[in-house]
C-alpha cells in the first residue's frame, strides 16, 4: 500500500498552484502601498506562546491545538494562527526600537484539529497583516481599507465588510456580565457546549451556530449599548474615516470573535457562497496583547484570510498560465543536439522553451506541441542543420519562415517578443 498524505491536509497541485501565486502576489503589491513589510516565523512556537495570547477557553486551545512534546519534552505547537507568533518575534526583537511603528505582512501555513469540510481543513494557510504602535482610529481604517483593496484587486466582490467593536478592559465586564444574566435565564434552551462555557465565554455563545442558541440570543443585549466614552468614541470615529474614504461596511453587533485578545474594532470579510464556512478574512485590535506577552504596552491591530477560502472564491476566474513561447521539434542525433543548444539558450533568458527527449516523430512532436499550445515550432531536422537553417512555424496561421542558424536565438527572441 502506497503511503497517503494526512487527511486534511491538502496537497496543492501545479493546476492550482497559479492561483496562489496570484493570490500572494497580489498581497504582497498591495500591502507594500499601505507600508507593510513581510515577517516570517517560524510554523513551531512554545505552546505557552498560544495558551496565553488565544486564551485558555477558546475553541483554538482547547480542543483545535497540535500540540506535541518533542525529544527534550518541551511542549511544542503547531503554529493555529500568525498574530502570536508574529508579537512574539516583535518582542524579542525589540522592533518597536527601530520605529514606532510597525508594519508587519506573513503568509504560511497554520494548523487546526478540526473536522475537515470545505473550507475548513487541517493545515490551512493564511495571508495576514499586522499594524503595532497607533492607537488612532485612522489606523482601523487604514487596515479594513486595506482588506478590501485587497478584495477589489483579485476580483472577489461576493464579500461584505462586517465591522463590531468589542470594547475594552474598561467596559467589557459590564457588558459580559449583562450578557451572563441574559444567558441564565435561557440556558435550557442553549446547546451543551454553549451551557458549559456562557460562564467561561459567554461572548461565545452569540458566534454558536446551533439554531436554538441562535434563537434564543437573538435579543440578547448588544456590546455596542455597553461601550465607554472612549470606545464608542474609537468606534464612532473608525465608521467616519470608512465612510470619507467610501469603504462599504455594515455594523454586526453579534459578531464576536473566537480569539481572547480582540479589543475595540473586530472585523469580518464575509461571504454568501461558501456555506457556514462564511468568513474569509477577519481581525481586530488587540491593545493588550503585546503588553500580555511581556513586551511594552503598545496597541495593534491586523487580521489574517484564509487562502483556501480566497481560492474557492476565484475558482470561476481562470487564472491562466502562459504556454510555452516555443517548441522545438528535432529529428537525428545532430539536430536535436543542436535544439538542446538552443534551447538552453533561450531558457537562460528567460524563455520558456519546450522540447521532446523521447525520440519521437516530427509529427507526434507538432501533436506535443499543439497540446501545449506553443506559439511557435521550431523544425530542426538533418537537412536544415546541413544547409544551417531551420523553419520556425507559427502555431496559429500556420506561416512558415526560413531562419539562419547563425545568430537564430536573437532571430528567436525578436519574433518572440513581437
Ligand atoms: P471560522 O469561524 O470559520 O472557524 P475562525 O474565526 O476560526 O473561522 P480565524 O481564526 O479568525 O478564523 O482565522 C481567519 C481566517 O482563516 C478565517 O476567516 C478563515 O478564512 C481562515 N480559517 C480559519 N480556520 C480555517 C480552517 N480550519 N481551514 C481553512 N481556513 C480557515
Ligand atoms: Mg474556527
Amino acid at each position: 500500500m502506497s503511503i497517503t498524505g494526512i487527511k486534511g491536509m491538502n496537497d496543492i497541485l501545479p493546476a492550482d498552484s497559479a492561483c496562489w501565486q496570484f493570490l500572494e502576489q497580489q498581497a504582497r503589491t498591495i500591502f507594500a502601498a499601505y507600508g507593510c513589510r513581510e515577517i516570517r516565523v517560524p510554523v513551531v512556537e512554545k505552546t505557552e506562546l498560544f495558551c496565553r495570547s488565544i486564551g485558555e477557553s477558546t475553541d483554538i486551545v482547547e480542543k483545535e491545538m497540535y500540540t506535541f512534546t518533542d525529544r527534550s519534552n518541551h511542549s511544542l505547537t503547531l503554529r493555529p494562527e500568525g498574530t502570536a507568533p508574529v508579537m512574539r518575534a516583535f518582542i524579542q526583537h525589540k522592533l518597536y526600537n527601530t520605529d514606532q511603528v510597525s508594519k508587519l505582512y506573513y503568509m504560511g501555513p497554520m494548523f487546526r484539529y478540526e473536522r475537515p469540510q470545505k473550507g475548513r481543513y487541517r493545515q490551512f494557510h493564511q495571508i495576514g497583516a499586522e499594524i503595532i504602535g497607533i492607537d488612532d482610529p485612522r489606523i482601523d481604517a487604514q487596515v479594513l481599507a486595506m482588506l478590501s483593496h485587497y478584495f477589489d484587486a483579485v476580483g472577489i466582490d461576493d464579500v461584505s465588510l462586517q465591522i463590531n467593536s468589542l470594547g475594552c478592559p474598561q467596559c467589557r465586564p459590564g457588558y459580559r456580565q449583562a450578557l451572563v444574566d441574559y444567558l441564565q435565564q435561557r440556558l435550557e434552551q442553549l446547546c451543551p457546549d454553549c451551557q458549559r462555557r456562557y460562564l467561561s465565554n459567554p461572548l461565545r455563545v452569540l458566534d454558536c451556530k446551533v439554531a436554538g442558541c441562535k434563537q434564543s440570543t437573538a435579543a440578547a443585549p448588544s456590546v455596542l449599548d455597553h461601550l465607554c466614552g472612549d470606545c464608542a468614541d474609537h468606534f464612532t470615529s473608525v465608521q467616519h474615516h470608512l465612510d470619507l474614504i467610501d469603504v462599504d461596511y455594515t455594523i454586526n453587533n453579534r459578531m464576536v470573535r473566537g480569539l481572547d485578545y480582540y479589543t475595540r474594532t473586530t472585523f469580518e470579510m464575509v461571504t454568501g457562497s461558501l456555506g457556514a464556512q462564511n468568513a474569509v478574512a477577519a481581525g481586530g485590535r488587540y491593545d493588550g496583547l503585546i503588553e500580555e506577552l511581556g513586551g511594552p504596552a503598545l496597541p495593534g491591530i491586523g487580521f489574517a484570510m484564509g487562502v483556501e477560502r480566497l481560492v474557492l472564491l476565484l475558482q470561476e476566474r481562470d487564472i491562466s498560465v502562459p504556454p510555452p513561447a516555443l517548441f522545438i521539434a528535432a529529428l537525428g542525433d545532430n539536430a536535436v543536439s543542436a535544439a538542446f543548444t538552443i534551447m538552453h539558450k533561450l531558457q537562460r533568458q528567460g524563455i520558456h522553451v519546450e522540447m521532446d527527449f523521447g525520440g519521437k516523430s516530427l509529427k507526434a512532436q507538432m501533436r506535443r506541441a499543439n497540446k501545449l499550445g506553443c506559439r511557435y515550432t521550431l523544425l530542426l531536422g538533418e537537412d536544415e542543420l546541413a544547409s544551417g537553417t531551420a523553419q520556425l512555424k507559427n502555431m496559429n496561421d500556420s506561416s512558415q519562415n526560413t531562419l539562419q542558424l547563425a545568430g537564430i536565438e536573437e532571430q528567436l527572441r525578436t519574433v518572440l517578443d513581437a
